[in-house]
């Protein structure tokens, strides 16, 4: 690393401190990381910050991404990014800093540990004690979305072979490092055939190279069920973006803590950690915001960057806090908590137990891997890839089907037939029921008689013929086999 310095650490010797980038943020982001900086300097962290500015300031400055060129040259030099929440002001225009964050910077992996922390801080779920760990740059949210039609816009849903490799390994890795038993992997592959199914295929092959942790597959909607009414059943959680997006609240919630909680999101190079909440705008310098979400994102941090040793520390006497009933108000509950503190308060508590273990909760001892050197994904030989027709969609303001097939198979020609017309997925042609509605978005699939090869020139006189016969398609998509395999889906009822 190019930022080090020797400093003195607590133990009375030097030690390499490595250099962090931080941002106060907005709102009660201030208070929370200057508590959370106090922690970690009392335990000993062998950091080095470098402050920069990001969010409410910077976007109303007339910066629409809330972060300038300096503070990113600062990540991507320290590539440790602790971030206290940001305010994204009100109106349109102004990019979200953490997607930018993410998809710049390539964090592909988003930590999330739900845990209940029974009887000390309330929740409807004991035992619960799960990690949510979700893509975080691929699936619906590569935002690409259009509108094709009068009544029809489309998102496009990309999952990728190698996004896939990398979160699944990570997910393995993960619960090696943190000694967790399980992994489970939430998909909806019994629809998404193509893009959900190859998620559970890479779990399934990566998976086989972790013999020692189990391994379970669930279908996310009855998956997701089993979580929201009995979490214990589960330990790391992988799944896609929107999925675990979703899901990382619901745990959040469940397990009581959406103000205890941290989160990591990891990157080849570079990696950010930061709470889940919000700026809280209206608690803000007041003394009141409990600083744990974000001194919960520090200590993934230590760990990532192998200062295990502290972040043990810190998590022992930031349970025996929480144990002792000194709570913020937002946990705070009459006849459990003892005493009701400020964020600077509940920081100073956890500094004056430092070294201290839990008596009740389960004291931790993280693993002095550090961060997870994972490798890299390798592309694999090129399939054998085979055209074997198209999917036409079309624009089409008519209501029967059969005209449709009939105008269109008269002009077809050339080597490919309209096979099937399907509406939102659903076949109407040539067979269908009367019942089904239908918009004006049309798809029209054409194959070639059985055994006739056909190559993308035949796709561009199909094309030429449809448009002389006034047919205006509005976006195409090849069919191929990959090895022999058909990759595309059926129609509905075909
Ligand atoms: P929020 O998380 O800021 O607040 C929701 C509720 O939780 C509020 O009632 C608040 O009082 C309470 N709360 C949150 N954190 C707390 C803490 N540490 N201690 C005690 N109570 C706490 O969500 P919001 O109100 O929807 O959003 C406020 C702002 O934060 C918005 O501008 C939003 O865009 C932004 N935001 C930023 C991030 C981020 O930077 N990662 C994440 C979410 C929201």
């Amino acid at each position: 690393m190019e930022q080090t310095e020797s400093i003195p650490t607590t133990a009375g010797h030097t030690a390499t401190a490595v250099p962090v980038t931080v941002a106060y943020g907005d709102g009660i982001g201030p208070e929370i990381m200057d508590a959370t900086l106090r922690i970690l300097e009392a335990a000993g962290a062998r950091i080095k910050t470098e402050t920069i500015e990001v969010g409410e300031k910077v976007y109303l400055s007339g910066n629409t991404s809330g972060i300038d060129k300096s503070a990113w040259d600062s990540i991507r030099r320290t590539k440790v990014f602790l971030k206290a929440p940001i305010t994204t002001p009100q109106g349109g225009g102004y990019k979200s800093l953490n997607v930018t964050t993410r998809k710049m910077l390539g964090l592909y992996a988003n930590v999330r540990p739900s845990i209940a922390y029974h009887p000390f801080v309330d929740t409807k779920h004991a035992g619960m004690d799960v990690v949510i760990i979700r893509e975080n740059e691929e699936d619906l949210y590569a935002g690409i979305e259009h509108q094709q039609t009068d009544e029809v816009v489309q998102c496009l849903k990309l999952v990728s072979r190698p996004g896939c490799e990398r979160i699944v390994r990570y997910a393995f890795e993960y619960a090696r490092q943190y000694g967790r038993k399980k992994v489970t992997c939430f998909t909806k592959d019994n629809i998404m055939k193509q893009t959900d199914g190859l998620f559970h295929k890479v779990f399934d092959e990566i998976g086989a190279e972790y013999p020692d942790i189990e391994q379970e597959h669930w279908i996310i909607d009855i998956g997701a069920a089993k979580l929201a009414d009995t979490p214990e059943a589960f330990d790391v959680i992988v799944t896609l973006n929107l999925y675990g997006d979703v899901l990382s609240d619901v745990a959040a919630q469940i397990a009581g803590s959406v103000g205890l909680a941290g989160s990591a999101n990891i990157g080849a190079e570079v990696s950010m950690f930061e709470a889940i909440h919000g700026s809280a705008p209206r608690r803000a310098g007041q003394n009141v915001a409990n600083p744990s979400g974000l001194l919960q994102g520090a200590i993934q941090m230590l760990v990532h960057i192998g200062q295990s040793d502290v972040a043990s520390k810190i998590q022992n006497a930031w349970l025996k806090t929480l144990e002792d009933g000194i709570h913020t108000y937002d946990i705070f509950r009459e006849g459990v908590s003892r005493e009701k503190v400020g964020t600077s308060e509940f920081a100073d508590a956890v500094i004056a137990r430092l070294g201290q273990q839990p008596t009740n909760l389960k004291a931790v001892a993280y693993s002095s891997a550090g961060s997870l050197n994972l490798k890299m994904p390798e592309r694999k030989p090129a399939a054998q890839k085979e055209l074997v027709g198209a999917d036409v969609f079309m624009h089409w303001r008519g209501t029967n089907p059969n005209e449709l097939g009939e105008k269109v198979s008269a002009v077809d020609g050339g080597k490919l037939k309209l096979s099937m017309i399907s509406n939102r997925g659903i076949v109407v042609w040539p067979t269908g029921f009367p019942e089904t509605f239908c918009t004006d978005h049309w798809r029209l699939r054409f194959k070639p008689e059985a055994g006739t090869p056909i190559n993308n020139a035949d796709l561009l006189n199909l094309i030429t013929r449809l448009h002389e016969a006034g047919i205006e398609f509005i976006k195409i998509e090849n069919l191929y086999r990959f090895d022999g395999k058909e990759a595309y889906s059926l129609g509905q009822g075909q």
